[in-house]
């Protein structure tokens, strides 16, 4: 058999040998295929460069053009300035590079030059370039890009440029791909795992032809095609493992069908003193559908902070116990847990149904009592923190974990779901809006449900951007609104450099508060505390003996106070849109009108503050945060074991990434392992992708 190029290394490709392929590890690229998938990150592109002959003083310019002449040359003022004259098919241009004349060195007579820069007067016209690339040496053929003339000539030309590294530069990257790219796409002509059906639906070029365009296009209409289609097959094989894990833990976990008579979950839904809003009917009944089926639930429930996921959550526990089962909330820390089981037993009460709290603070004969009837069964609904299921509390008979995760889901999360066992319905809630795209993205093993609707009759925090100029103002107006009776925050960003920075100048707010504040209580709260020290700081604050909390962003995220109506948040800048979004949530729980006032250090405030000023809606927000922050960043913080996505871009591929999840999961439905001769390709393809990753997905 012929040896593959695009499985071998690097190394025996054309033009590479062992040290370059020692430099192409470090782009990561070690195989022939890794190499046809190292794509240019930007093209220049001669057919709409300016024409040498027609650029005016004032001009800012781009030019491509052979070097003609070179040299240093030596100011009065003893600058030394590098000097090239550039010439194109219309006329020459001599360009100056001040205070750089070791450019001498590396930029050749002969030389195919990319400029661009401001033209001025200067014994006639002169360009002092901002950037330049080189694009072709004097001996480099440029035919791959598609010369077809000589030098400055280069009508039709589309540069390629490739990221490169030390050693390895962006020319010699695109003469390695030149020499080598025939043979490897030979080898991919009939490796295409995309159906042909498939890409006459979506209007996707075949893979060898996307990669030839990428990395050679005649001209860059032709880019964005060939782009979305390694997008689509980088959206769809990432569903496709999700699709995968998802089956199996359907299947090979055999869950519980909670089909019983509705008597506790109409109860319920009789007996609130309101209507479910229409996403809360929505979720419900995903919800339901899911637990009534022999299938095990894995669902994320998202929604902004008080748009009744609790509800929601309690008629999923309900139904767990109309069935027979035992059914746990549970949440991240101690007070939350607390809160969660007032809540539930407020709701509750009218059905004569009381759970059971479990937490580090029950001990002795109380402890023993619930331990006794959570073992038993007979006692039905319970509320903890993730030691309930972590500590191997023994249950006569779980069916339902509720997962409480106000601020963020993550790996850790999803650590703890898996360990809930296969057999488990598991519900996560969670607090942190993110768009769709990125949840489908990041979470696409999970079902997800989403809340975007706030009940009837909610008061939108109001809330203020203010520059330096208006501290004071907003300081008396938290006064006012001390006396008035209220609570207050004021808010420090986290200094992620040092804790003890932080602590430092959270401290020194603090006295400065207090002395302001003297006839109130002004607690602190920052990372150095111990845990007790925190949740007794907190817990003071919830009971109203403190009325204003200088705090780091260690302030738990879940807590209602609703009698806290002003927060204020220092140096806003240094908080991304979620959190300031998050912080803001703290306020506005009760029945007064709140105020949110963000304080930017600059003249102006940023986007993202004005963004954060001109909605309430956290949807909208995460929207906003993942268009100006990037989805690069969204992977990297939730060390999610994923590689970046690198061709899709979720805002763009919005309706590929739907198409790519919709497919992925029909042909799991069909052929969970892929082994019918039709997706044998696919199964190939997924396992060259992922093969070290499934196990990360692998359930129970
Ligand atoms: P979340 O858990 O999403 O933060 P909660 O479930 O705590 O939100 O609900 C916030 C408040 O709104 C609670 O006081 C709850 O009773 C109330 N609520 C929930 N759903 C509705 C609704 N459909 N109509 C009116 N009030 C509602
Ligand atoms: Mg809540």
């Amino acid at each position: 058999m012929k040896r593959s190029l695009l499985t071998s290394s690097v190394q025996y490709l054309k033009g590479v040998g062992p040290r370059r392929a020692e430099r192409f590890a470090r782009l990561g690229v070690a195989t022939g295929r890794d190499l046809l998938y190292h794509l240019p990150h930007r093209y220049e592109d001669a057919t709409t460069v300016d024409r040498i002959a027609s650029l005016k003083p004032g001009d800012d310019a781009t030019v491509i053009g052979r070097v003609i002449s070179k040299g240093v040359l030596q100011t009065r003022g003893r600058l030394r300035v590098f000097h090239a004259v550039v010439r194109d098919a219309t006329g020459l241009i001599e360009c100056a590079w001040p205070g750089r004349p070791w450019l001498d060195r590396s930029i050749c007579k002969g030389d195919l030059l990319l400029v661009s820069g401001p033209v001025r007067f200067y014994h006639g016209r002169q360009l002092q370039p901002r950037e330049h690339t080189i694009l072709a040496r004097a001996d480099e053929a440029t035919d791959g890009a598609g010369t077809n003339g000589g030098p400055g000539d280069h009508r039709g030309q589309v540069f390629p440029v490739y990221p490169a590294t030390e050693g390895l530069t962006h020319r010699q990257v695109r003469t390695i791909v030149e020499q080598n790219l025939e043979p490897l796409l030979e080898e991919t002509e009939d490796q295409d795992s995309i159906p042909d059906e498939w890409r006459s639906e979506l209007e996707l070029p075949p893979l060898a032809e996307a990669l030839r365009v990428l990395h050679q296009p005649a001209e860059l209409p032709e880019v964005e095609p060939a782009r979305r289609r390694l997008a689509f097959e980088e959206l769809f094989y990432l569903q496709l493992l999700y699709a995968r894990a998802r089956a199996r833990l359907r299947h090979d976990a055999p869950g519980i069908a909670f089909d019983a008579p509705p008597d506790l979950t109409l109860g319920l839904l009789e007996a609130l003193p309101f209507e479910l809003t229409g996403a809360q009917r929505r979720a419900w009944a995903e919800i339901e559908r899911d637990m009534a089926a022999p299938t095990p639930m894995n669902r994320l429930l998202q929604g902004d902070v008080g748009s009744g996921k609790t509800v929601v959550a309690a008629l999923a526990m309900l139904k767990a116990a109309e069935a027979g089962h035992q059914a746990a909330l549970m949440a991240p820390t101690e007070l939350l847990a607390e809160q969660h089981e007032r809540t539930l037993c407020s709701l509750l009460e009218p059905l004569g149904l009381k759970p059971a709290l479990l937490t580090g603070s029950v001990t002795g004969t109380a402890r023993r009592y619930v331990l006794e009837r959570l073992a038993g069964g007979e006692e039905r609904l319970v509320v903890g923190t993730h030691a309930l299921i972590q500590d191997a509390v023994a249950f006569g008979s779980l069916g339902l974990a509720v997962i409480d995760e106000q601020h963020r889901f993550g790996v850790e999360q999803r650590r703890v779901l898996r360990e809930a066992g296969g057999a488990l319905d598991a519900l996560v809630m969670s607090a942190t809006p993110i768009p769709r795209s990125l949840a489908l993205a990041l979470y696409g093993d999970l079902d997800i449900s989403v809340i975007d609707e706030m009940p009837p009759g909610r008061r939108a925090v109001v809330t203020g951007v203010r520059g330096p100029g208006s501290r004071e103002a907003a300081f008396e107006f938290l006064r006012e609104q001390l006396a008035a009776g209220r609570q207050g925050y004021v808010l420090y960003p986290l200094i992620e450099e040092s804790e003890a920075l932080e602590a430092r100048s959270a401290t020194e707010m603090h006295e400065e508060l207090s002395e302001r504040y003297a006839e109130f209580e002004v607690g602190l709260l920052h990372g150095r505390l111990s845990s007790s020290e925190k949740e007794s700081t907190m817990r003071r604050f919830l009971e109203g003996e403190i009325r204003l909390l200088v705090a780091t962003t260690v302030i738990e995220v879940g807590i209602d106070v609703p009698n806290a109506t002003v927060m204020l948040i220092e140096d806003a800048e240094r908080f991304g849109l979620a959190q300031l979004h998050q912080l803001r949530g703290r306020v506005g729980r009760g029945a007064e009108q709140s105020y949110c006032v963000a304080f930017h250090r600059g003249r102006e405030p940023s986007d993202r503050l004005r963004a954060f000023a001109a909605t309430n809606d956290g949807f909208q927000l995460a929207e906003e945060d993942l268009r100006l922050r990037g989805q690069g960043d969204f992977f990297g913080r939730d060390q999610h074991g994923l590689a970046t996505l690198r061709f899709a871009d979720l805002e763009r591929d919005r309706s590929l990434l739907e198409e790519a999840r919709r497919r992925a999961r029909s042909i799991v439905e069909e052929d969970r392992e892929l082994g019918r001769p039709e997706h044998r390709r696919m199964g190939r393809e997924l396992a060259e992708r992922y093969g070290d990753r499934e196990s990360l997905y692998r359930v129970g």
